[in-house]
């Protein structure tokens, strides 16, 4: 069965993150790092820098920019709705992908969209 890009990363994604949460353990909701939640409402992959919002108007290939390990999240739906949109949240995302993939590898990502409208 083939899957399609964001499907595969998601189960990547879901296979390898895994965060200390604020409680001492290991979690697989990369929120309980920010700050200490109940999980619920299932684990998803959410883009965090750029989201679909940005690339809606994109030809399809570009529309994939934002299904990339850089800018994706593993959160729980309760983490998502409350914190997941806020600036707070996304500065502090940026650090942890800093220190993950690297300043030059997030800059490369970050500066990298795609502006140019087709
Ligand atoms: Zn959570």
């Amino acid at each position: 069965m083939k899957l399609n890009p964001r499907k595969e990363l998601k189960l990547e994604l879901l296979d390898t993150r895994r965060v200390k949460g604020k409680d001492g353990e290991i979690h697989a909701c990369e929120g309980q790092a920010f700050t200490r939640h109940v999980c619920s409402g299932g684990l998803h992959m959410n883009e965090v820098f750029y989201t679909r919002g940005h690339v809606m108007k994109m030809p399809a290939k570009d529309k994939q920019y934002i299904n990339h390990e850089i800018n994706c999240s593993i959160l729980c739906g309760s983490f998502h709705t409350n914190w997941g949109h806020s600036r707070k949240f996304r500065e502090w995302y940026e650090y942890i992908q800093r220190g993950r993939y690297g300043n030059h590898a997030v800059d490369t990502y970050l500066a990298e969209f795609p502006t140019k409208l087709a």
